[in-house]
């Protein structure tokens, strides 16, 4: 098994390809979609309750499969998961992957877990946050973190427990409430706890569309076909051009 420094090594690593320093919060779904040098697709679907997500590679062509009912951070931090599989492993078919965290899980689940946490959130950059704030692990300090970083409450505290930040007691104590809830009271919104909204638990983003849109405009696949291309990635709003009704604006 690959250690904690080599995986936060490899998500460095993978950063810089995005130009991302190792500090700063990312912007992973939007990146992911415009990363043209690779050929990715992200299907939002609801998966059952305990998976997070999946993935699958055929020559370069990479699905990555987010079950949309998890909350925004978990979604985030399960795209970086998968990513883990698709770039740093040599994956044979589909990966299927648990939503739960912890020791039993196979390897390569502990370390897909362990880079997604040093992806959204580098060993530096927990370590100089910690530093600059200088004082216990307290619940509201948890959530500045999580809100910071945009990574969701369980994989804040498994990270910070993993790293020594909190004991077993504050993991169990902090895990024990209802976190949209308290951030609200804090002040902060409640998307990053929520699931995707009704109209995007299904919603293909990335490659797939891109290559629909260059085949058209090459004229290599009928309107038809695009239509049905389209539909069959959850993408009626772009068929039945619904971004006014949407309430598209480009203020
Ligand atoms: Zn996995």
């Amino acid at each position: 098994m690959k250690t904690d420094q080599e995986l936060n090594s490899l998500a460095l690593q993978t950063r810089r390809g995005w130009n991302e320093d190792g500090y700063s919060p990312i912007d992973i779904f939007g990146i992911v979609n415009g990363w043209k040098e690779r050929n990715i697709t992200i299907l939002r679907y609801p998966l059952s309750d305990r998976i997070s997500g999946m993935c699958t590679k055929v020559d370069e062509d990479i699905v990555i499969c987010i079950n949309s009912k998890t909350s925004y951070g978990r979604q985030r931090f399960t795209l970086a998961h998968e990513l883990y599989h698709v770039l740093y492993e040599n994956i044979v078919g589909q990966v299927i992957c648990n939503k739960n965290m912890g020791d039993n899980q196979t390897d390569s689940e502990k370390e897909a877990d362990k880079f997604a946490s040093y992806l959204l959130l580098p060993y530096d950059a927990l370590y100089q946050y910690a530093a600059n704030i200088n004082q216990e692990w307290t619940l509201e300090r948890v959530i500045e973190a999580e809100q910071f970083f945009q990574i969701s409450h369980m994989a804040m505290l498994f990270r910070l427990a993993s790293n020594g930040f909190i004991d077993e007691n504050e993991e169990e104590s902090f895990k024990d409430i209802t976190v949209s809830r308290v951030a609200a009271l804090l002040g902060y919104g409640k998307e990053l706890y929520q699931p995707s909204p009704q109209n995007r638990e299904y919603f293909a983003t990335g490659e797939y569309i891109r290559k629909i849109e260059e085949l058209s405009s090459k004229d290599l696949i009928s309107d038809g076909k695009r239509e049905e291309l389209l539909l069959d990635g959850y993408r009626a709003d772009i068929v039945y051009n619904l971004e006014e009704e949407e309430g598209n604006l480009n203020d």
